[in-house]
């Protein structure tokens, strides 16, 4: 047996159950894999995006919302194998999971030489590692969330690690209104969620580099009292 086959790989598990999550984290790092973990389909979404993983490990039943959203979601974007773990052993999930783009389903309990058996089979199934659309552009922005390059106007712009994770979490979520609460969480983490002058001040900060005009934003839209939410993607 090989015992580091997957070297310098990296994996995002997404578990709301700590020691399930630690079990599997465990697991992987044992085989030389760099674990990044989530506990919810938010953060979950938020990793895959940001860290670029090379797997994802998934629990259906999080707390804020079903795992198979964020399958959908990450498969709008992302080739990145996805291995369902679930405490639900039904038919019906399975073969949705699966229609939505997971590569492999294990049923909880499930026994860990088992599924690395099935991590390795996932991992090498993977097309080319080459990610389908890893480039987003609004207005005269494109970021590559591959090689983290956001550029305006065609010229490359240096964004701070916490602007660059910002527009990543607005990017990844286009469309829809994000909280205060929800950026804060995904930018500074769980203890942070009360700052939102943090927000205000690298909002400015990302409206000042991308926005044509910051005082009147076209894409970086603040919705009072809520949040804010990237438009025009
Ligand atoms: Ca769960």
């Amino acid at each position: 047996m090989q015992t580091t086959p997957e070297l310098h790989l990296t994996a995002v598990v997404v578990e709301d159950e700590p020691r399930i999550r630690r079990f599997v984290s465990t697991a992987l790092e044992a085989q030389g894999w760099h674990v990044y973990e989530a506990a919810s389909v938010a953060s979950g979404i938020t990793e895959t995006g940001v860290r670029k993983p090379d797997l994802v490990v998934l629990d259906l039943g999080l707390p804020d919302g079903d795992g198979l959203d964020l399958i959908s979601r990450v498969r709008g974007w992302s080739a990145v194998p996805i291995v369902v773990l679930s405490a639900r052993s039904d038919e019906g999930d399975k073969i949705e999971a699966l229609d939505r783009g997971a590569n492999d389903y294990l049923t909880k309990p499930f026994g860990l030489g088992e599924f690395l058996a099935r991590v390795r089979v996932a991992v090498r199934a993977r097309t080319s590692a080459a990610d389908r659309d890893s480039v987003f552009s609004f207005g005269p922005v494109e970021l590559n969330m591959a090689t983290r390059i956001v550029k305006k106007d065609g010229v490359e712009l240096h964004l701070t690690p916490k602007e660059y994770r910002l527009l990543a979490v607005l990017v990844l979520n286009a469309g829809k209104v994000m909280t205060h609460r929800q950026l804060l969480h995904e930018v500074w983490g769980p203890t942070q969620t009360e700052n939102s002058h943090y927000l205000r001040v690298y909002m400015g900060h990302l409206r000042a580099k991308l926005e044509r005009d910051p005082a009147q934003p076209e894409y970086l839209l603040t919705e009072t009292a809520v949040g804010y939410r990237l438009v025009g993607l």
